[in-house]
């Protein structure tokens, strides 16, 4: 199981792709991703099995922003409607997910009786309705609400339709940041990114997110900006 975003002129695609290889000594069952264009739309790719699998059958999706997942199935089978990333608002939101969001059940019947239609069997699916719930026009504030109501362990990034910003969060699941020029990335390990770039944040539990191609925010769970510095991998790597 593995996160990756990418924000900054590549292709996001490629570099989605090239980064779920990278971490597929994770494991997983099924993976898929998410990118936003400049035509405004959100494009969702995802299927059960291997990346190479995913790649056979994906078109070409443009855009230069977009997060990436590969799915180890705590919370409903393998399947392509388990794969992540989730959708709502008519894919509007879309958002990726490691870990287990242990009071699923009671968040899904709320979300169901406030009228969010669920498509898949996943645990995960309660955090992309909830922050579409939440959303007001900040998607990290969005995020930092959805959060609070959530028991159980993450690393989550979303990105959202007409925005080149990716969100993301952890708590007891790994999550770095890989700092570029004028472009910027989201992974569970440094491995994913180590392609591109060797300065590296790692992301601490309750830290918040957002990243664009020109730069990286981080706020501590009291919503504080905070600075961190990065640390210079060897490329030996
Ligand atoms: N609990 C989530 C699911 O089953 C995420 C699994 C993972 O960490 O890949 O879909």
């Amino acid at each position: 199981c593995g996160i990756v975003g990418y924000a900054g002129p590549r292709d996001a695609q490629q570099v989605l792709i090239d980064g779920l290889q990278r971490l597929e000594y994770r494991g997983y069952d099924s993976a898929g991703i998410a990118v936003v264009n400049e035509e405004e739309s959100l494009q969702v790719f995802k299927d059960e099995g291997d990346v190479t699998k995913l790649t056979g059958s994906m078109p070409v999706i443009e855009g230069h922003i977009g997060i990436g997942h590969t799915r180890w199935a705590t919370c409903g089978k393998p399947s392509k409607e388990n794969a992540h990333p989730m959708i709502d608002c008519e894919n509007c939101i879309a958002l990726v997910h490691n870990g287990i969001i242990e009071n699923r059940a009671e968040l899904r019947d709320r979300l169901e009786n406030e009228g969010h239609i669920f498509t898949s069997e996943t645990d995960t699916e309660v955090l992309v309705h909830l922050l579409e719930e939440y959303y007001d026009g900040n998607l990290r504030s969005a995020l930092a609400r959805a959060l609070e109501d959530v028991k159980g362990t993450y690393a989550v990034a979303a990105v959202r339709k007409g925005s080149n910003e990716i969100v993301a969060a952890r708590k007891e699941n790994p999550l770095i940041v890989g700092l570029g020029s004028e472009e910027n990335f989201i992974a569970s390990d440094v491995t994913a990114v180590l392609n591109y770039t060797n300065k590296v944040i790692y992301i601490e539990d309750g830290e918040i997110l957002t990243l664009t191609p020109s730069g990286v925010e981080i706020f501590n769970d009291k919503g504080e900006k905070i600075n961190k510095d990065y640390i210079t991998i060897p490329w030996t790597a």
